[in-house]
């Protein structure tokens, strides 16, 4: 288990993002079982969108949670515009938008789950918001396996379908900076392709950095990093990695288990 990140060490100065960058400077992350990310550096690119890419349990989501401050590097930086995280008042997070993998839910409808935080939000913002995300057909249903109310029946819901929900309420919310967590689950063609068209609305006018599984997100990104053994292997758009770096096609080519 992980123990709380210490306070910031700014002097209580709220945070003004000005529309920099993200970047990893030497990253050293490690659990108490295991040493992930051993001298990870990687550059973000205001308004570029990245996706990082590699094997199962080589740190992708690992360095999305620094970028965020679930927890802290034992030694390097984390930069979000310019400044080390470790620096900034925790308001800083308000500029970050985070779908995770798995989407958890609130016992309540879908509406209900994509305002969460959001009280303010107008009817008209919130149901542009799931359009663009492509779940405003599912609004009203209440997800399947909680505590559904008697007399209601719930919707099961497919990975693809909770991201799109993540993915609402990241677009309600509006921030400079988006970070996603591609859920894992097979996908059917047409779920497939509403998510992309979703992750292409949250993406567009931002900054993202994108843990991505599935090829057509890696196409949709500017570049593409490939984390292997703890650090950064190889970085460039997919289809150059594709043709100069053997390592990047065969782990394409691979059984698909990232
Ligand atoms: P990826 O997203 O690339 O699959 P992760 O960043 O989730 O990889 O995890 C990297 C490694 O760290 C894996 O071996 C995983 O088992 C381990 N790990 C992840 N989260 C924790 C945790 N909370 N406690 C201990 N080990 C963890
Ligand atoms: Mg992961």
């Amino acid at each position: 288990q992980e123990a709380g990140v210490p306070p910031p060490e700014n002097g209580g100065k709220a945070f003004e993002f000005r529309g920099g960058g993200l970047e990893f400077r030497d990253v050293h992350y490690n659990y108490a079982q295991a040493s992930v990310l051993q001298g990870t550096s990687l550059v973000v690119p205001a308004g570029a969108k990245v996706a990082i890419v590699g094997p199962s349990g080589s740190g992708k989501s690992t360095l999305l949670r620094l970028l965020y401050r679930f927890a802290d590097p034992q030694m390097g930086q984390v930069l979000i515009d310019g400044q080390d995280v470790k620096t900034l008042d925790p308001n800083f997070r308000k500029y970050l938008g985070i779908v995770p993998q798995d989407c958890a839910l609130f016992n309540d409808t879908v509406r209900f789950n994509i305002c969460y935080g959001r009280p303010e939000a107008s009817d008209a913002e919130v149901e542009r918001a799931a359009s663009l995300a492509q779940i405003h057909e599912h609004i009203a249903s209440m997800p399947e396996g909680y505590d559904t109310p008697v007399g209601e029946r719930g919707m099961k819901l497919s990975g693809g379908e909770r991201q799109r929900i993540g993915i609402a309420r990241c677009l309600l919310a509006n921030p400079s900076v988006v970070l996603l967590d591609e859920a894992t689950s097979a996908l059917d063609v047409r779920t497939e392709r509403a998510l992309s068209e979703a992750m292409e609305k949250l993406m567009r006018g931002r900054t993202a950095l994108i843990v991505a599984h599935r090829r057509a997100t890696v196409e949709r990104c500017d570049l593409v990093a490939f984390l292997e053994d703890g650090a950064v292997r190889e970085q460039g758009p997919h289809q150059e990695l594709l043709q100069q770096s053997p390592r990047y096609r065969r782990f394409w080519e691979g059984a698909g288990t990232n």
